[in-house]
C-alpha cells in the first residue's frame, strides 16, 4: 500500500518476535478492516453509542473531522447525521494499544441526540444487577425523554431495531 507497509511487513518476515511502535496515521490506517468506535459526549462524558468503522469510515473521519461508520446492517459507509443533521464533530481521536477499537469524544450538532431511536445515548437503558436485580428485573430508563421523534426523521425508513 504504501513504503511503511512495506517496511514493516519485510521486518516482521525476518524478524518474526520484533514489535514495531505504530506513530503515524499511516501504520494505524494498517489496522483491522472493521474496528468497533465508541462515542462518548464532550461534555457530559456520558457514552453515547458504539458503531463500527472500517478502513474507508477512519480515514473520512480522519480528514473531516466528523464521524463516519460502517454500517453494517446496510453495508454502506454512513456520514452519522446526513440524514438527521445530528452530525458529530470530533473533539479527539484515539485509537487502542492493538489497533482494533476506536475511541472518539463528540460534540453533537441539532438536538444533541445520537441514537436514532430519539435518545441522545444509545445506552438509555440500565440494566439492574446484583441487589437491585434481585429487587426487580425492569429496565430502568435513564433519559426521561427522547430528544427528536425518529418518524419524523426517518419517516418510512427500514430501521433494524426492535424496541
Ligand atoms: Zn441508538
Amino acid at each position: 500500500m504504501n513504503s511503511n507497509t512495506d517496511t514493516s511487513r519485510s521486518t516482521w518476515a525476518s524478524a518474526p518476535v520484533a514489535l514495531h511502535a505504530r506513530t503515524t496515521v499511516e501504520q494505524v490506517e494498517e489496522g483491522p478492516e472493521l474496528a468497533p468506535k465508541f462515542d462518548q459526549d464532550a461534555d457530559s462524558g456520558d457514552v453515547l453509542m458504539l458503531g463500527y468503522m472500517n478502513h474507508e469510515a477512519f480515514v473520512k473521519t480522519v480528514q473531516t473531522g466528523e464521524a463516519y461508520y460502517w454500517s453494517r446492517s446496510r453495508k454502506t459507509l454512513w456520514h452519522k447525521g446526513a440524514t438527521s443533521g445530528l452530525v458529530q464533530v470530533v473533539e479527539e481521536m484515539r485509537i487502542d494499544d492493538d489497533q482494533d477499537a476506536v475511541w472518539l469524544r463528540v460534540r453533537v450538532s441539532g438536538s444533541g441526540a445520537s441514537c436514532h431511536v430519539g435518545y441522545r445515548s444509545c445506552f438509555y437503558r440500565r440494566i439492574p444487577v446484583g441487589k437491585e436485580h434481585e429487587a426487580g428485573k425492569e429496565l430502568v430508563f435513564t433519559e426521561s425523554s427522547k430528544t427528536f421523534d425518529p418518524s419524523l426523521i426517518y419517516g418510512d425508513a427500514p430501521n433494524p431495531t426492535l424496541l
